[in-house]
């Protein structure tokens, strides 16, 4: 199978929103009046953020996810994507179940395949998703990381380090209950992006990301980006060990602080939204928890349950670093 069979195969549908699809040398989409468009691109390289014999099927799904989890950090309403792929071979059953995880996904979403670009080479998948956000009273409803002020509250949805626990027991660096590890590796390998959640505390959030690299660096991108502070509850942000899962109380913090590949949502929200918060949590079946506070003061405070202070060495996730 050839290049072009191969995109029509297995990366062609029907064109549902764009105003042009696969097929010619640009995809249109058309954004609706009074919108911006939301743009995230993401990378997925072999080796480095999944291993070789990863389920296909998984792999597509998390492929976009990865992606729709940056619209969702931004309030974005996602409209399309393109898949830029590398192939070290055509085989078809891996094409086939690797398209299925990605279009279930995409459909859920209501996201549409409009390009890419397909070529041979070690295993490689990048995706650009395009999203749209509305603009009210000349003002974007995009929630960025710079919007935190001193007084808010911190939120994170969900629950952070399965996706690292998952990770340590493959690696063979921790073993966990096969129960445990199932529902861990689930995390992993297909996580959910919070794009319900994202829609819902548009207007409300002051500022937003999701925790890719572990919930201590994200944070810090919040707090450079908007020139804050803060103090985060340790115990709050941390939810307690699975049963059957031995690792010392420093080791479990570190999991779930550092960990990354959450795609859970950190964001600010004041103090009088409260309510509202709790009503988009609600709205978008997300569990949602308030962790800290928003403080002027620079620099990150880590208190436990006891309100004593903890000491920070806790480092998130760098390629380079
Ligand atoms: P060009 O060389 O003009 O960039 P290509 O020959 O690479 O175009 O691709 C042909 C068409 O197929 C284009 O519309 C492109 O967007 C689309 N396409 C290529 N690869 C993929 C893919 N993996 N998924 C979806 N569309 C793709
Ligand atoms: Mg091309």
């Amino acid at each position: 199978m050839g290049e072009f069979d191969l995109i029509a195969r297995y990366f062609t549908r029907p064109v549902r929103r764009a105003a042009l699809g696969v097929g010619d040398d640009c995809a249109l989409l058309q954004p609706a009046p009074g919108t911006q468009l939301a743009i995230s691109c993401d990378m997925l390289v072999q080796d480095r953020h999944f291993f070789a014999d990863t389920d296909p099927c998984q792999l597509g799904h998390k492929a976009l996810a990865v992606n729709l989890s940056d619209l969702a950090a931004c309030g974005a309403r996602p409209l399309a994507f393109t898949l830029a792929l590398a192939l070290p071979e055509v085989n078809e059953p891996w094409l086939a179940a690797f398209a299925q995880g990605l279009f279930a996904l995409a459909d859920a979403h209501d996201c549409e395949l409009i390009g890419g670009d397909t070529t041979a080479g070690p295993l490689n998948i990048c995706i650009t998703v395009f999203g749209e956000v509305p603009v009210v009273n000349g003002k974007s409803q995009a929630l960025l990381r710079s919007g935190a002020r001193a007084g808010d509250d911190l939120y994170v949805s969900g629950k952070l380090g399965d996706a690292r626990l998952a990770l340590n027991a493959m690696q063979g660096k921790l073993t966990v209950p096969a129960a445990v590890l199932s529902a861990a590796r689930e995390r992993l390998q297909s996580p959910k992006p919070r794009v319900a959640l994202g829609l819902a505390l548009r207007g409300i959030a002051s500022a937003a990301i999701d925790v890719s690299d572990g919930l201590i660096g994200d944070l810090g991108h919040i707090m450079k980006g908007s020139g804050v502070g803060a103090t985060v509850q340790v115990d709050q942000a941390v939810s307690a060990e699975p049963p059957g899962v031995h690792v010392s109380l420093e080791q479990w913090r570190t999991l779930a602080l550092c960990g990354g590949d959450d795609y859970e949502l950190l964001f600010t929200a004041p103090t009088r939204f409260r309510a509202a918060v709790a009503a988009a949590a609600q709205a978008s079946q997300t569990p949602v928890r308030c962790i800290g506070q928003i403080e002027a003061a620079a620099g990150l405070r880590l208190l436990d349950a006891q309100g004593r202070s903890l000491p920070n060495h806790y480092v998130s996730f760098d390629h380079f670093a």
